[in-house]
């Protein structure tokens, strides 16, 4: 039987030359490899006592909805600056290739809530501590941070010290 990462594709040279990238759409084309992935995240957090989970677009999405479909719980976007309809807060950032700048609605986390963070994978760890940094200005206690993969050597975990951080595989 395939392991989860057995359906992961890693692609030399993508987005610039030197970088491996792990691809995640090798995983959701397969229906074996979608379950795999989505169980191994939900059982990182099935356990957790929290309110909503925050996704950052996109493949925070793909990973976050059902999850919080699975549990019960409500499901918040990060999106790029520019798509969110009503009032936003939003954070500049470095990402591992250029800068960006990421939104939420102002009203989407109520203060006090505890908020899990779903996404696919960290890389430098700065959109994630940028995701922090919002959820933590409205009002919000991040609870836990959960990937379906980490790339340990870029050190993206310096950047969330103090937060429950766990990924499901781990490159080196
Ligand atoms: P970071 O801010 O941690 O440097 O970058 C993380 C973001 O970049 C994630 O949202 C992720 O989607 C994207 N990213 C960076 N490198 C890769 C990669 O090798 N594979 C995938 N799937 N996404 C990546």
């Amino acid at each position: 039987m395939k392991k989860l990462e057995d359906y992961v594709r890693s692609i030399p040279d993508f987005p610039e030359e030197g970088v491996i990238f792990r691809d995640v759409t090798s995983i959701l084309e397969e229906a074996e490899g979608l379950q795999l992935a989505i169980n191994a995240m939900q059982e990182l957090v099935k356990d957790v006592d929290f309110d909503v989970v925050i996704g950052p677009e996109s493949r925070g999405f793909i990973f976050g909805v059902p999850i919080a479909y699975n549990l019960k719980k409500a499901f918040v976007p990060v999106r790029k600056k520019g798509k969110l309809p009503r009032e936003t807060v939003e954070m500049e950032y470095d990402l591992e290739y250029g800068s960006a700048t990421l939104e939420m609605h102002a009203d989407a986390i109520k203060p006090g809530q505890k908020v899990v963070i779903i996404d696919d994978l960290i890389a430098t760890g700065g959109t994630t501590e940028a995701i922090v940094k919002l959820i933590e200005a409205l009002g919000g206690e991040v609870v836990k941070i959960t990937f379906l993969m980490e790339l340990a050597g870029l050190n993206g975990r310096d950047k969330l010290k103090g937060y429950d951080v766990e990924t499901v595989i781990c490159y080196e």
